[in-house]
């Protein structure tokens, strides 16, 4: 069943643990440019080239990392992504994208992807967010057990969190911005700021935000009483986001 696992390579052996990322990719061209990408960066990588595929391996094998084209023969990268999500809130997800998309961007992050990579991709750009979801992830145990926004008592660990009587769930992702943001409260935080801090790019990287502007968009749907004017996690015009957390 785990038979077509690639072979280490020799170098890099400095690696604590090898890191296990499965790359679901239909298009042949692709699939293999990344698998020999990841394999020469020393990453133990699973592939898989249709969408049920990609969803059995993905839900049944132990990845650090899984990266999802949308367009797929028999079931596409969302419902592959809603899927894995709905099993486990913590598993990292970069979508592959198209980059003149913008749906398929916001599609993707709301349905719980951490990041994206719009194809075409160079290969730094795509290596840089694989080690920066790789050092991020297993991070956050500074985070406080339980965090205070309007009311919201937030399990940091269980992801969870109640509202009015109605449990609200959270992915890994997102409470890490939350998180960073309660521990920032007294300032706005830019979006430069939690790319760096909580996805863990480098910051001189040339990123696109809107990773940043979805997430928020999707924690203001999660605590606001209305998200359309947001009491909790304010924009601050030209400065980023603030959170307004109980003293
Ligand atoms: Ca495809």
């Amino acid at each position: 069943s785990e038979s077509k696992r690639t072979k280490q390579t020799g170098h890099w052996h400095l690696m604590s643990k090898q890191m296990r990322i499965l790359v679901v990719e239909d298009e042949e061209a692709i699939r293999t440019g990344l698998i020999d990408v990841l394999v020469f960066h020393g990453y133990d990588v699973d592939s898989a080239a249709t969408g049920p595929d990609g969803l059995e391996k993905a839900l049944t094998g132990k990845f650090d990392l899984i990266l999802l084209d949308i367009m797929l023969p028999g079931m596409d990268g969302y419902e592959i992504c809603n899927r894995v999500r709905t099993e486990d809130r913590n598993q990292p997800i970069i979508m592959l994208t198209a980059k003149t998309s913008d749906e398929e961007i916001v599609q993707g992050l709301k349905l719980g992807a951490d990041d994206y990579v719009p194809k075409p991709f160079s290969i730094q750009q795509l290596v840089l967010r694989v080690e920066a979801v790789l050092r991020r992830s297993g991070a956050g145990q500074e985070m406080a057990r339980t965090l205070c926004v309007g009311g919201i008592d937030i399990d940091t660990e269980n992801l969870n969190g109640c509202k009015d009587g109605t449990e609200i769930t959270f992915t890994k992702r997102e409470i890490e911005v939350l998180s960073y943001l309660a521990q920032n409260s007294d300032r706005a935080v830019s979006r430069e700021e939690l790319l760096s801090k909580v996805w863990g790019y480098a910051r001189n990287l040339d990123l696109e935000t809107r990773t940043v502007d979805i997430h928020i968009a999707k924690l203001r749907r999660k605590i606001e009483t209305d998200n359309k004017a947001p009491e909790l996690l304010i924009t601050v015009r030209g400065a980023g986001y603030r959170l307004v957390v109980e003293s």
